[in-house]
């Protein structure tokens, strides 16, 4: 696909692009109009490893406008502070099952590896609260 066929496809809804699609096409989209994508570096932490988020909330908006490189963490983060309410893929379900698990004595470090997300989902998942792992820097929070 190149990037007329690409604008083809897109659905202009209100302010963000609407990708008609089950798979969203958020890091093509950032890939045709901003450039260079982020790698996943194996090697660092889960929640440091930086990823395309949208800052629009919507997850099938393809806007390069709305997308900006953050880490995983940023991202939960940023999801969780504006309300956004998904957390990765975790369906309810699997919420639940962590839940579980916890109270059956898996550390949240454990729960991360399991179910594939960073270590501050699954904490907030379990408490509510939003933290900061691993060396992670808390950047300024003026609110
Ligand atoms: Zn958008």
């Amino acid at each position: 696909m190149d990037k007329t066929q690409f604008l083809k496809k897109v659905r202009f809804v209100g302010d963000c692009w609407i990708w008609p699609g089950k798979q969203s096409k958020h890091r093509l989209s950032y890939k045709f109009f901003i450039g260079e994508l982020p790698t996943e570096d194996k090697n660092i932490p889960r929640g440091e490893r930086k990823i395309v988020g949208r800052t629009c909330g919507n997850f099938m908006c393809v806007r390069p406008e709305h997308l900006e490189v953050r880490t995983r963490d940023e991202n939960t983060e940023y999801i969780i502070k504006n309300g956004f309410g998904i957390i990765g893929t975790l369906t309810e379900k699997q919420k639940a099952h962590i839940k579980g698990l916890a109270e059956k004595g898996y550390t949240e470090e454990i729960l991360a590896e399991i179910f594939d997300v960073s270590q501050k989902v699954v904490h907030y998942i379990l408490t509510g609260e939003i933290r900061n792992f691993q060396n992670h820097q808390p950047h300024d929070q003026s609110e």
